[in-house]
């Protein structure tokens, strides 16, 4: 079992299998796009493979892809059936953008994945196009609709809060759980990278936080209640519109820290171990499984590594790398 300085029991695993995306969402990368890593510097499966089974063998259980955005690596249901050959590995969930979702769901589902997490901030489809600079709205809800079919679920669906862009449209949003079992999920916007103007008709990106506490004062009229006990709820605390056959989360890394009950890793596509989303610390694994050394030890040390919390606040955190590199 890898247990970190602070008596956190590490069970989870969250592997970025690409810094690629197909969209360009403003509060993730520059519009220009980030300088690519080259192929060989991203891990290949075989390699993801040996990693998820040591971590395995230590007692993990929860594997979570993501990217950039996962379904444009090429072959990612094989990857997928590879994780699933891994008994002690109980789930297996992907975080995605749903652009590619339609066309992959039902092989997804077959290979073994559990469950996805879909990225849609707006309901709007030229909202849509404005945050995510490409991405066509009709996609990614055909997306989450042939992902419902298949049978990947719960479906969550993850918005992350702007101000003066789509905070007037949290109530809608939620609204959605009434009719469909889904879990719908505020994040708070977090400063990884993102501080540079995101262009016209956007709000300077400091002003753009929205807190936990007031997103529930716009929900209020739901008279939400809270859900305790949620199975794989994660950092997420969730409630329910009265009736409602869904849930509503918040994902609050600042205006409600979850760091005492992280179980977490992060492996970045380039092959390092990042015990903290929002700290710089990494641990190169690439070149010592390249050369066939035991990596057991670099995860330990990644585990003994792991900050107790994270120093973020709404308008800053230190961190050098945006979140589609780093897998967010
Ligand atoms: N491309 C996939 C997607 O969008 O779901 C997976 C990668 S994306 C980096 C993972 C999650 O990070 C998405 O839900 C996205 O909304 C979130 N995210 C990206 N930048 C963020 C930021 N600055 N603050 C909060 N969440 C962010
Ligand atoms: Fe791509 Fe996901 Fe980042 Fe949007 S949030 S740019 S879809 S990695």
């Amino acid at each position: 079992m890898l247990i970190d300085t602070f008596g956190r029991k590490i069970t989870y695993l969250r592997i970025s299998v690409t810094d690629r995306c197909n969209l360009r969402c403003a509060y993730c990368m520059p519009a220009e796009g980030i300088v690519r890593q080259s192929h060989d510097s991203i891990l290949r499966y075989e390699e993801i493979f040996k990693i998820v089974q040591i971590a395995a063998d230590n007692g993990v259980t929860e594997i979570r892809l993501t990217g950039g955005e996962p379904l444009v690596r090429e072959d990612i249901v094989e990857l997928i059936k590879m994780i699933r050959s891994v008994p002690q590995i109980t789930d297996i969930s992907l975080t995605t953008n749903a652009l590619l979702l339609e066309e992959y769901a039902a092989r997804l589902k077959l290979a073994g994945l559990n469950r996805v997490n879909i990225s849609l901030d707006t309901l709007d489809p030229e909202k849509f196009k404005k945050i995510t600079r490409v991405g066509s709205f009709e996609k990614v809800w055909a997306g989450i609709l042939a992902a419902e079919a298949a049978g990947l679920q719960p479906i969550k669906l993850n918005a992350v809060v702007i101000r003066g862009l789509n905070d007037t449209e949290i109530p809608a949003l939620a609204h959605l759980s009434v009719d469909k079992p889904w879990n719908i999920r505020f994040i708070e916007l977090m400063p990884v990278k993102n501080q540079e103007s995101w262009g016209d008709g956007f709000l300077p990106p400091e002003d753009a936080y929205v807190s936990k506490q007031e997103m529930l004062q716009i929900l209020q009229t739901y008279n939400l209640q809270a859900v305790h006990d949620m199975d794989g709820s994660g950092p997420a605390k969730y409630y329910r519109i009265p009736g409602a056959k869904g849930t509503i989360g918040f994902i609050s890394p600042i205006g409600e820290k979850f760091c005492d009950e992280c179980n977490r890793l992060r492996l970045t596509a380039d092959g390092n171990l990042r015990p903290c989303l929002l700290s710089e610390i990494e641990i190169p694994l690439r070149e010592a499984i390249r050369k066939g050394e035991d990596i057991l030890p670099l995860l330990q040390k990644a585990v003994l590594l792991k900050p107790g919390g994270h120093e973020i606040t709404s308008h800053y955190s230190s961190t050098g790398r945006c979140m589609m590199q780093i897998g967010g």
